[in-house]
């Protein structure tokens, strides 16, 4: 037996991992599954190469935990390591590895993703002493047993092992014995290695023999008995080492992405709306599939989010950094060994090969978008209020989505059609376009409270869209700012001949006096601070008042609202609304004529209230005084 003495400079390392990594202690057995898994895959490609003899039969891993004994066991069937491969990769490699970790991170205290390729030693977390049974594929070569408590010393010995492969021994500390149940052991393959390659066995479980259909015999009486199904026992595989984005997608029909999301997912019930398929390779190497899920008002972003691996097994769902930002909101799968992943997000944001794969996922689902667009408008139409979102705030914050987005970003209206930008331009920019060469895009974003806007819009022949996602004003601005000659009006900013100014001025059938007594009287009964008058001649059907909120006032509110930069404070800002007076309105003339102060008073109250109650703004006593008001008038 030998004894030797691993070359740290710090006398115990093992204390300062623990402290480390406290939080994440349970990343042990993902490391170790990992390394079973190399060691396999190792061994299938030194097969496929001849240069391992022999039959290598299906292997498998295998994870016992022996409650009884504190001991947690991972078997492999892998390429095993010789005496001197144990002293080289596990003494020498491994261990520098632990040491580089603690000479990096030993001042960082926040920013560090919660998984270091620490490896073997990440077992002194959960263990007090680490047993290494291991035998090489290689001929001729003996077993041996390696053994540390987590100081520096080490045994290295001949043991008596005769099957190829490595198992690796833990004798769990007693301060981490919630993983000596099997359900906690359960849980952690659940979540680190649902889709390793490698089969992963742990313990047995009970299935119907393939072999035996029970019989159905018919007594005297005609009554027919079936015999109970014969069980046998087989081994419990927890993995899927197939998953779906690790196939071509000319494998795969929209079935198996969906029963996938589903495997991804068990807690979900909803279909997702569509998927896309990742597949590079060069210049880095990528799979996995992302999917829409239906964006609803109530959804949870922090469930059920999209899955970072590296090699088939699970990283983190923490993919900041590594997808856009207005992706996060997909589901699914990425996978990419070459990610950095022992560095800080700040880092992470900074490299090279991590901006790549952002914009490479950026173009591929602007792509797909566009496909789906072309291919069958009428369903990408449907799905439009449910992906809406995702792709405005896309629109909004990558350039280069924003680009694309012009051949599928649609702007609904209020009667149910829904135009690409170009059409939409085209359907309007002769009826729409004002005296000033400004194409006019009229917007509501409430049908019903906007109703009688929209239909004075609509008797000129405009097309109103209906747009009302949280991000609009933003949007707006932004498309106002890129495109050239135009400007978005919501339809109840001010009576429709103001939003789209065009040459036929109309004459007041007020004289010039007569517009100055009426307003000095108007605005001694309507409060000024809210409410600038404004007259003007307007056709003699229009309401006489009405009330709007300007454009800009009430955008810059909402992009306040919705977390606009610079724009502080406008969110606290009192409402102001303009109140437009038709000259030509007959009610106007009548109140501008009537000489007892105290009708006149009564007749633009009540004129006033109408026009607040035609925008929702009556409430409280001055309704009760309205509704008073008005009966008194009815007598
Ligand atoms: P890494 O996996 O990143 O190389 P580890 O600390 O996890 O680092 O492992 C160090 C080395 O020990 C591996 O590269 C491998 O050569 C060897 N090793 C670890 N576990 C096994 C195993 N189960 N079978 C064979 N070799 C192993
Ligand atoms: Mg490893």
């Amino acid at each position: 037996m030998a004894t030797g003495n691993i070359n740290v400079t710090a006398e115990n390392i093992f204390p300062i991992i623990k402290k480390f990594l406290y939080s994440d202690h349970e990343i042990f057995l993902r490391e170790l599954i990992s390394n079973a898994t190399d060691a396999t895959l190792k061994l299938k490609h030194l097969s496929t190469l001849g240069e391992a003899k022999g039959d290598i039969g299906a292997p498998i891993i295998e994870i016992i935990v022996d409650k009884k004994n504190k001991q947690i066991k991972i078997i492999d069937q892998g390429v095993g390591m010789t005496s001197e491969e144990v002293e080289k990769y596990i003494n020498q490699i491994a261990f520098s590895g632990a040491e580089e970790f603690v000479e990096k991170y030993k001042d960082a205290d926040t920013g560090i993703i919660g998984h270091f390729g620490l490896g073997f030693y990440s077992s002194f977390m959960v263990a007090e002493r680490v047993e290494i049974l291991t035998k090489s594929f290689k001929e001729d070569s003996k077993a041996v047993r390696w053994e540390c408590d987590g100081s520096p010393q080490y045994t290295l010995e001949e043991t008596d092992r005769t099957a190829r492969g490595t198992e690796i021994i833990l004798h769990i500390d007693d301060d981490s014995t919630a993983f000596l149940e099997d359900s906690k052991i359960k849980e952690l393959l659940a979540k680190y290695n649902k889709f390793m390659p490698i089969p992963i066995k742990f313990g047995t479980k009970e299935i119907d023999d393939p072999a035996h259909t029970p019989e159905t015999t018919k007594d005297k009486d005609g009554k027919e008995t079936t015999e109970p199904q014969q069980k046998i026992t087989v081994d419990a595989i927890i993995n899927n080492p197939t998953p779906a984005w690790t196939k071509q997608p000319s494998e795969l029909k929209d079935e198996d992405y969906k029963s996938f999301y589903h495997e991804l997912y068990p807690m979900q019930f909803e279909e997702p709306l569509f998927n896309i398929h990742l597949n590079v390779d060069y210049p880095f190497n990528l799979t996995g599939i992302l999917y829409f899920p239906k964006i609803s008002k109530n959804i949870d972003p922090q469930k059920d989010k999209i899955q970072l691996y590296q090699n088939q097994v699970f990283v983190t769902d923490n993919v900041e950094g590594i997808v856009p930002d207005f992706l996060q909101m997909l589901r699914g799968v990425i996978d990419s060994p070459d990610i950095p992943l022992n560095v800080s997000r700040s880092y992470l944001q900074a490299d090279g090969a991590v901006k790549k794969i952002s914009s490479y996922i950026t173009k591929k689902v602007a792509d797909k978008l566009a496909n789906l667009f072309k291919n069958d408008r009428k369903s990408f139409e449907e799905k439009w209020e449910d992906i809406k979102i995702i792709i405005e705030y896309g629109m909004l914050s990558e350039e280069k989505f924003f680009d694309k987005a012009g051949k599928f970003a649609l702007y609904p209206t209020v009667d149910g059609a829904h135009y690409i930008w170009d059409e939409l331009i085209e359907k309007i920019k002769d009826n729409q376009t004002d005296k000033d060469d400004k194409t006019v895009i009229l917007y509501a974003s409430d049908a019903k409270a906007q109703h009688s806007f929209i239909q004075d819009a609509k008797e000129k022949g405009y097309e109103v869209l209906l747009l009302d996602s949280p991000i609009i004003s933003h949007l707006i601005q932004k498309l106002e700012t890129s495109k050239e000659n135009i400007s978005f009006v919501r339809v109840d900013g001010d009576h429709i001949d103001n939003l789209i100014k065009k040459d036929d001025t109309k004459i007041s059938k007020l004289s010039e006096d007569e517009q100055a007594t009426l307003k000095t009287v108007l605005e001694s009964n309507i409060p000024k601070e809210t409410y600038t008058i404004q007259l003007e001649p307007m056709d003699s059907s229009a309401n006489p008042f009405i009330i709007t909120q300007p454009e800009f006032m009430r955008r810059m509110k909402e992009m306040q609202a919705t977390g606009g930069g610079g724009m502080m404070g406008m969110g606290n800002f009192p409402d102001m609304y303009n109140l437009v007076v038709n000259t030509n309105n007959e009610l106007i003339g009548e109140i501008l004529n009537t000489k007892t102060d105290k009708k006149q008073e009564r007749l633009i109250k009540q004129t006033f209230d109408l026009a607040k109650l035609s925008q929702n703004l009556l409430h409280g006593e001055e309704l009760t005084n309205f509704i008073k008001r008005s009966y008194e008038l009815i007598k």
